[in-house]
């Protein structure tokens, strides 16, 4: 049995920092580089896990040294890895990350063998989902897939989670099936052509989701909080304020505390808000430390520092 199922990617991050982004045809020298373990599906399997959470991860990586070192990784963290499948013949998902002085960032992914979970691969997967309270997908691995995972979990009563990331327009037949849909602002603006820049506007976005038959909406808004949304319900809860050094993996901290905080409480528009109080706590700490998976809070640190 697993509190958290996570379908997703896992990447290898290769970030360079230079002082300014080169320009096309330019050639510059950067000042530093780390090769560190990401991938939105990944690192919401660490958030959750590092919660305290029993977590399983779905999803594939290459026969190689990236893949290695991302399994062994997730591992540390108690992370059940003996379902994801290695793939020959095809790379491990990378992103290529550039960061310039002032923080800006240029991200290139290639998503390699986080393509190869496929439909048919939930038939073999069938128990570890239906064994699981809840299951969250991003958009980093094949949507069919998940259309397919999430249709099972619904019938056997899970929650579902989709962090629609990155942006892409989301088939209706995958909102009927996500109990909560978590987009942040841009992602928002993609998927429904409103940029949330206020409360009239959050809720216009977030109700022409839910219209399409997604039950909850959260909309995350930087260091503006969260906002929730029902059908009949609207709630904004505000950001901790934090001398924020960096922002990598603020969203997928966040997903990671949602589903936490659910899958001990189950599911309700009350139980949303305090769940996002929650996960409001877990990325606070997250965007004040560097990196992806090494910002990633435990449970007792949280306790620590917000009761
Ligand atoms: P990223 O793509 O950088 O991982 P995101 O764009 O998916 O993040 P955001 O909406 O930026 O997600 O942030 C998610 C959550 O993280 C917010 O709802 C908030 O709780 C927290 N957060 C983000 N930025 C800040 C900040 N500057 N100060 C405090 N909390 C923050």
């Amino acid at each position: 049995m697993f509190d958290i199922c996570v379908l997703g990617s896992l990447n290898m991050d290769l970030v360079i920092n230079v002082e300014k982004i080169p320009a096309i045809g330019e050639t510059i020298l950067a000042q530093d580089f780390k090769k560190v373990p990401g991938g939105k599906g990944a690192n919401q399997a660490v958030a959750a896990a590092r919660l305290k959470n029993r977590v399983v991860m779905l999803g594939c990586v290459g026969n190689d040294d990236n893949g290695n070192i991302l399994v062994e990784n997730m591992k540390k963290d108690g992370i059940e890895t003996k379902y994801i499948k290695t793939i020959k013949d095809i790379p491990t998902g990378i992103a290529l990350i550039t960061v310039d002085s002032l923080g800006n960032n240029t991200i290139s992914v290639y998503a390699g063998a986080n393509m190869n979970i496929k439909e048919d691969d939930i038939d073999s997967l069938k128990d570890v989902i239906i064994n699981s309270n809840i299951i969250i997908a991003q958009f980093e691995t094949p949507v069919e897939t998940t259309i397919k995972a999430f249709k099972l979990a619904k019938e056997h009563g899970k929650i579902t989670i989709l962090n629609p990331a990155p942006a892409r327009r989301i088939p209706n037949e995958l909102i009927k099936l996500s109990d909560i849909i978590v987009p942040n602002e841009t992602e928002t603006e993609i998927i429904t052509g409103i940029n949330p820049a206020d409360d009239e506007k959050i809720k216009t976005a977030a109700k022409s989701i839910i219209d399409k038959g997604a039950e909850f909406v959260i909309i995350t808004l930087g260091s503006r909080g969260a906002a929730i949304v029902s059908k009949d319900n609207y709630e904004e809860i505000a950001a901790y304020k934090v001398d924020a050094v960096d922002t990598t993996a603020a969203g997928d901290s966040f997903i990671g505390g949602i589903a936490s905080f659910l899958s001990k409480k189950g599911l309700s528009f009350d139980i949303l808000c305090s769940a996002v109080k929650f996960a409001n706590k877990v990325s606070a700490i997250a965007v004040t430390r560097q990196g992806a998976q090494s910002s990633l809070p435990y449970l007792n640190e949280v306790y620590e520092k917000y009761g």
